[in-house]
């Protein structure tokens, strides 16, 4: 059909060379499903030993979010705290607002939520992972 092709370029964060945008890997983290790093720095970085270690340390607190998260719904259902509907970052109400944990998911902490809105969720969370 002649559809043509557009080739759509991007600059990588970690390099800062411009590439091919099918040079980057997918992913469902951005808006345009790609990711930041090129494919070249993302396999550089995982022979690097510590990326099989923080991929299971991802595992380990994906799993305390799965239970922090259902606490919090339990919470919300026995009404002992209140889901806003509106993000406490940026104000946004047209959203689906989720519950962040911004001190984490130890006992503790575990009912302290921050409502945002998904984009301020992704950013608070792209904001711990760089300081680990
Ligand atoms: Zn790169
Ligand atoms: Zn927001
Ligand atoms: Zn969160």
């Amino acid at each position: 059909m002649g559809q043509k092709v557009v080739v759509y370029k991007k600059t990588c964060k970690k390099c800062n060379k411009e590439k091919d945008i099918r040079l980057f890997p997918d992913t469902n983290d951005y808006k345009d499903g790609k990711s930041v790093y090129c494919h070249e720095c993302i396999t550089c970085w995982k022979k690097n030993s510590n990326y099989g270690k923080s991929i299971k340390k991802t595992q380990i607190q994906n799993k305390k979010r799965l239970h922090a998260n259902y606490i919090v719904n339990s919470a919300i259902k026995k009404g002992i705290i209140k889901r806003s509907n509106n993000c406490q970052k940026c104000g946004v109400t047209d959203c689906k607002i989720v519950g962040h944990h911004h001190n984490g998911y130890e006992e503790a902490s575990i009912l302290d939520v921050l409502w945002v809105c998904s984009s301020c969720h992704r950013k608070e969370h792209n904001k711990i992972n760089y300081e680990m």
